[in-house]
């Protein structure tokens, strides 16, 4: 692998950084920045400036409103936006998971109704996967989908949803047939997230994003809701799931975030203290191997190479460093990094308050840590299921 940026890369991230600085940018920026305790950021404005563009979804084809451009292009604009605070989750999981999805999955007719709009950046589109019990083994899923009419009717829970309630659809899985292997009989559904039937409750979390729980109570839907070939979305959400945890946006944050204890261990003037000196130089090296892991793991899903031990070792090494980056901007500021950014005196915004809060939830997504390591001892060093899966003894 070639770590050193192409020159459209350079290019791509100069024509970035000249947009994101403009003053109506950074206006938006500062009003999200600023915006109210218990209320959340609303980037759509710069959303649809990035479509505008073609920057929102800068990898799809140009026929679905991107510029058919690499997936490493694809991560220097996720970087950039992270980079310079622009809330990135919506945009992640509209353009990098549902989006791929359709790309892979969806018919012709689906992917100019959907691809083009979510490409500009103006629908918005979540994720209904998780249920109350049903997360890491998500074969388990109890919501169902019965036919009905020409279409189906879907009943079931879904939780942990990031921005339902900001997003116009949600990219559901549902039962469509009962049978002794539960991975069988799975469906995908976009489902219009203001249809009767849809009920969205908050589920508040440590972090500062809310979840959404997702109550389908007959919500019906037509046939041309459904993605990709009935009682076979298993195949194709797995297959997605591998390409979502390249670990790319775990190492882009790890960067970030690093970045922002180096600047206040400057101003605190502990960056010559040995101890935080010394964590701060390991952490450093740690980071750049992570985006090494990382964008090794794109280059060979570019060269489609995939290897799930891979993914899941760069998204485990990543996500359980920012837990350790967390835990030194703690340490560094003591009490006072438990302030929060609505503090006048907490440092540096309060970023050390969030990121804490924040950390945990980057170990769980896309999969646990406990899975990834069950994905490269299985995959990757071939040992059996039986062996990884014992608890004890
Ligand atoms: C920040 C964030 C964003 C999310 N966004 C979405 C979203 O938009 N849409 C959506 O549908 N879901 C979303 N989720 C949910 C996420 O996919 C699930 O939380 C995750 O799959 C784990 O499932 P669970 O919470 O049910 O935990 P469980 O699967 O019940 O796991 C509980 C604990 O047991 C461990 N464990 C589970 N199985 C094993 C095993 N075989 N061996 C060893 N340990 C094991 C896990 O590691 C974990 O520590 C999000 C979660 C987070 C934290």
């Amino acid at each position: 692998v070639d770590f050193a940026p192409a020159p459209e890369q350079v290019e791509l991230r100069r024509e970035l950084r000249a947009f994101l600085v403009e003053p109506a940018v950074q206006e938006e920026i500062a009003r999200m920045r600023e915006c109210p305790r218990g209320t959340e950021p609303d980037p759509t404005a710069i959303y649809r400036r990035l479509g505008e563009r073609r920057w929102f979804a800068v990898n799809w084809p140009e026929e679905y409103g991107g510029q058919g451009r690499s997936l490493y292009d694809a991560a220097v604009v996720s970087e950039e936006l992270h980079w310079h605070d622009v809330p990135d989750t919506m945009h992640t999981v509209t353009a990098d998971i549902v989006g791929l999805f359709l790309l892979l999955a969806a018919d012709p007719d689906q992917k100019r109704r959907f691809l083009l709009p979510m490409a500009r950046g103006e629908l918005l589109v979540s994720v209904l996967y998780t249920e109350p019990e049903a997360g890491s083994d998500l074969s388990s899923l109890r919501t169902k989908a019965f036919r009905s009419g020409g279409g189906y009717l879907l009943y079931g829970t879904k939780v942990f949803s990031l921005r339902s309630h900001s997003s116009h659809y949600g990219l559901c899985a549902a039962r469509t047939t009962e049978g002794p292997n539960p991975q069988h009989g799975i469906t995908l559904f976009l489902v219009p997230l203001d249809a009767e039937g849809v009920t969205i409750r908050p589920l508040w979390s440590i972090a500062d994003e809310r979840f959404d729980e997702v109550v389908l109570d007959g919500v019906r839907v037509g046939e041309d809701a459904v993605v990709g070939p009935v009682d076979r979305g298993w195949q194709l959400m797995s297959g997605a799931l591998q390409l979502e945890r390249t670990g790319v946006e775990q190492s882009f944050k790890a960067r970030r975030w690093l970045d922002l204890v180096i600047r206040r261990a400057q101003e605190t003037g502990r960056l010559t203290d040995p101890t935080i000196g010394a964590a701060i130089a390991e952490l450093d090296a740690e980071v750049e191997a992570g985006r090494i892991l990382a964008w090794s793991v794109l280059s060979r899903i570019t060269h489609n190479q995939l290897d799930a031990a891979a993914a899941a070792m760069s998204k485990w090494y990543s996500s359980e460093l920012v837990r350790r980056i967390a835990a030194l901007a703690v340490e560094l500021d003591g009490v006072t990094a438990m302030l929060s950014r609505w503090d006048p005196d907490a440092p540096l915004h309060g970023f050390a308050e969030s990121l804490y809060r924040d950390a945990p939830g980057m170990t769980i997504s896309a999969g646990s840590s406990e899975v990834m390591l069950h994905i490269v001892a299985s995959a990757g060093l071939g040992i059996p299921e039986e062996v990884t899966s014992r608890t004890s003894g």
